[in-house]
């Protein structure tokens, strides 16, 4: 994958090296986490979290394209994503509101409660931010043997699909489960969950940048980047983790929605409510 002379995004806020400040959102962190066993993933779910008050960190961070060379590579890829997603919007005659990209080590605060490494990148939809600590990165390559730029773009052009549902009123499903049994709920965040490895796709197959990617290289990241998230959680929760109840799909249907999105580049296309099958 070569980003080769893409711009930079502006919007990334650094808070490498900043620590948290203040107390510990404690109930933050079990909120967000029981979330991720009701069948949601971080991802989505954080904003089950949202009735815990925890305030934003207003401290001041760096905002624009790091320098260190991980932290141009993040920014060149939410570029790249703000290019993308504008001009589809625009086409639509809707405008892409850009997120925020926080880089953060061990812990953050959001809007959606407290953030830690161990749960993994995930989207916040009340501040409509991407926290990503690039720990995940160095777990990629090294655990996983997944290494390459393709499956770290990956993972922020699916963080990032899950923005294009928050703009696009898709959110609203996930409010609307919260009435629902576990089984309920599980069944939506799949489809939420492959609709964004779908728009990742889309993101993919408009950036050009996949012509040199096989479906072995797709297959690899995707299964890498979910098994990440259940092992990071399972190390940190001793075990007591049922399998079952992760639920972002199958890696062959993620692979499968992903690899619609390129193909089609079209996010019509990535309707998982409306697919018979999965
Ligand atoms: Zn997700």
């Amino acid at each position: 994958m070569d980003l080769g002379n893409q711009r930079p995004s502006d919007n990334v806020e650094d808070r490498r090296g900043i620590g948290l400040g203040g107390g510990l959102g404690v109930g933050g962190i079990v909120v967000a986490v029981v979330a991720y066993f009701l069948g949601f993933d971080p991802g989505t779910a954080i904003d089950l979290a949202q009735q815990v008050t925890t305030q934003a960190d207003t401290r001041p961070a760096p905002r624009g394209a790091p320098q260190d060379e991980t932290g141009r590579f993040v920014a060149k890829v939410l570029g790249s994503t703000e290019e993308v997603w504008g001009a589809i919007f625009e086409r639509s005659r809707a405008q892409y509101r850009k997120p925020v990209l926080v880089l953060y080590d061990g812990q953050v605060r959001s809007a959606c409660g407290l953030g830690q490494a161990a749960m993994g990148p995930f989207y916040c939809p009340n501040d409509e931010r991407l926290y990503l600590d690039l720990s995940f990165f160095r777990d990629l390559q090294t655990r996983f043997r997944a290494p390459g730029e393709f499956a770290r773009a990956y993972v922020i052009a699916h963080e990032i699909g899950h923005h294009v549902q928050k703009l696009t009123g898709g959110f609203k499903r996930m409010q609307a489960a919260q009435g629902l049994s576990p089984a309920q709920r599980n069944r939506i965040s799949v489809r939420m969950e492959l609709q964004a490895d779908c728009y990742a796709g889309v993101w993919g197959h408009h950036a050009g940048t996949l012509n040199s990617v096989t479906d072995a290289d797709i297959a690899q990241a995707l299964a890498a980047a979910t098994a990440i998230g259940d092992d990071r959680l399972q190390q940190q929760t001793q075990g007591r983790v049922v399998p079952e109840s992760f639920t972002h799909g199958s890696s062959e249907q993620r692979v499968r929605w992903f690899k619609r999105g390129v193909d089609s580049g079209r996010p019509q296309d990535c309707d998982t409510f409306a697919a018979a099958k999965l």
